[in-house]
């Protein structure tokens, strides 16, 4: 068994950008590193004033969501769902466009007989 970490960000094949780890930590690594990239994009569409401490717009609010999710990472949830066999899933909606979902699932065999590292 290993780990595939993906996400369908609009615009992009679900499958073109895979990463195929046998390492729980990579994995959640590359998952927290993708989360994050997204929330800042969530946070530069942002058109409130930046000197207010705090902003409630909807990129805002779903910069929170975002949170929400690094906090499970960060509290060692996602590390414990993965040592106990199940993956992860994130499906963060943002106030337009299409919802991205961010996961991490098992796949089969091992990762160095996996089709993605056929090339
Ligand atoms: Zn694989
Ligand atoms: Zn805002």
């Amino acid at each position: 068994m290993h780990m595939h970490v993906g996400q369908n960000i609009p615009g992009y094949l679900p499958e073109s950008d895979l990463f195929c780890t046998d390492d729980r930590d990579s994995a959640i690594g590359y998952l927290r590193h993708e989360l994050k990239s997204l929330q800042s994009e969530y946070y530069e569409t942002c058109d409130g004033d930046p000197s207010e401490a705090y902003c409630a717009c909807e990129w805002c609010d779903v910069a929170g969501d975002v949170e929400a999710a690094l906090s499970h990472i960060a509290d060692g949830d996602t590390l414990y769902r993965l040592k106990s066999g199940n993956g992860v899933l994130f499906i963060i909606r943002p106030p337009e466009g299409a919802d991205t979902a961010h996961w991490i699932a098992f796949a089969e065999g091992e990762q160095s007989s996996c089709e993605l590292n056929e090339d």
